[in-house]
């Protein structure tokens, strides 16, 4: 069976052959926080676009302002200030963080280094040319690349657009990723369930996700296990770019979701993953479509979506699949897990100073919605251990959203 990073290697690969050219589309520079760029973006003029103080103090010609030196403050320059009269040699002006330093100055000496007296300041420290001062053009020359595409839109990313003017930018539209749950128990969450009945809480957690990885989410309902029903939800499924399923991949005679794709022609990559849970993952491609089949399970459909479907999107919107940001973090309690498999168990990471750790939530025993209110990541729990003892160091999984 596969190892979980084997089987992400395969959907990257996969994905990386995009079936279809990227499209794009121009959002305003508030609208597209999570997008992916589709074009360079530029610096529209030198940055900073004149020497700029860096601190609160005078502006000086270095070699005038010696420790012990005095030399008559002549004025003040604010942040904001036009500045285009040089220094006069033998002087120094006030200036303020931001503030263009005037020419002629070459050093600003922090305020706190200097002692007044009147229009006199004294400096007492030696004073370097450069000091303080961030030349014109030294963080990007006009023209320079200061976003480049396939670059995920983040709040920085978004400062540096509107900082060079990039009002509009060119985004690579988010891929469609269809949703469908399957499962004769299973009804939409706004209704009322019968007594062997669930409400359907996958379809609005994988909606979620998707948002929260970038894709948009297309919501397709639920399909009764029979293949006739399920096949016409498929379909429907594969007028998106992605199809997400849950539920039906298990080896059950009502576990429908592979003979239906089968019959619809689908290429398989993989039907099973070496982790719990999550084991009978699916990963197809149906025509145009990659299809991830997830076992129903709400915990494995959630782990089994952050291991496999996200990096899929990743490479659909035109980004770098992005890698499991596993932290490490110090076992709480001691463990034992059947060995042969990668578990993934929902736990709590807390820090204490710098240092991370970890304690499991039940889940198996206690039902899994109790469990998952506070875990705030996965355990990963490797396939070659048995037993892990309080104070091992172990890898977790923090939760895209809550961490
Ligand atoms: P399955 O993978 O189809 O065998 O489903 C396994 C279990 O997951 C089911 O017995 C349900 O308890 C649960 N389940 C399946 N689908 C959903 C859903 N859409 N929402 C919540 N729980 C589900
Ligand atoms: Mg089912």
């Amino acid at each position: 069976m596969l190892r979980y990073d084997e089987a992400r290697e395969i959907v990257t690969q996969q994905a990386s052959l995009r079936p279809h050219a990227l499209t794009t589309c121009k959002l305003g520079v508030g609208e597209v926080l999570g997008y992916v760029l589709a074009e360079e973006i530029r610096a529209d003029r030198e940055y900073p676009p004149f020497d700029r103080s860096t601190r609160d103090g005078f502006a000086v010609r270095a070699s005038e302002a010696a420790a012990g030196a005095k030399l008559p403050c002549v004025g003040e320059i604010k942040a904001g200030d036009s500045v285009t009269l040089p220094l006069a040699a033998g002087s120094c002006v006030q200036i303020m963080t931001g503030a263009a330093v005037p020419p002629g100055a070459d050093a600003v000496v922090m305020i706190e280094f200097t002692s007044r007296d009147g229009d006199a300041v004294e400096f007492q420290r030696a004073t370097l040319p450069g000091q303080n001062v961030v030349p014109r053009g030294s963080e990007a020359h006009a023209g320079d690349a200061v976003l480049r595409p396939g670059l995920r839109l983040g709040y920085a990313e978004l400062a540096i657009a509107a900082q060079v003017g990039a009002t509009q930018l060119l985004c690579a539209c988010k891929p469609r990723v269809a949703i469908l749950s399957t499962g004769d128990e299973v009804v939409p969450f706004s209704e009322t369930p019968g007594p062997f009945h669930i409400r359907n809480s996958n379809s609005i957690s994988l909606a979620a996700q998707v948002r929260i990885a970038g894709g948009e989410p297309v919501l397709l309902g639920n399909a009764m296990d029979r293949s006739d029903e399920l096949g016409a939800k498929i379909e429907q499924g594969l007028r998106e770019d992605v199809l997400v399923l849950s539920g039906g991949v298990s080896m059950g005679k009502y576990d429908l979701v592979e003979s239906v794709l089968q019959a619809m022609g689908a290429e398989f990559f993989f039907d099973a993953v070496a982790i719990r849970p999550g084991r009978p993952t699916v990963f197809a491609r149906c025509r145009d479509t990659f299809v991830f089949g997830l076992p129903g399970n709400p915990v494995s459909t959630m782990v089994t979506f952050h291991l496999f479907v996200v990096p899929a999107l990743d490479l659909l919107s035109g980004a770098p699949a992005r890698p499991l940001p596993l932290l490490e973090a110090t076992l709480a309690e001691p463990m034992k897990e059947k060995p042969g498999l990668t578990h993934f168990l929902p736990a709590r990471v807390e820090w204490r100073g710098e240092s991370a750790g970890v304690r499991p939530l039940s889940w198996q025993g206690s039902g899994y919605i109790a469990a998952l209110s506070g875990a705030n990541c996965f355990l990963v729990f490797p396939a070659d251990r048995q037993d892990i003892a309080a104070g091992e160091k172990v890898s977790v999984l923090p939760r895209m959203d809550v961490l």
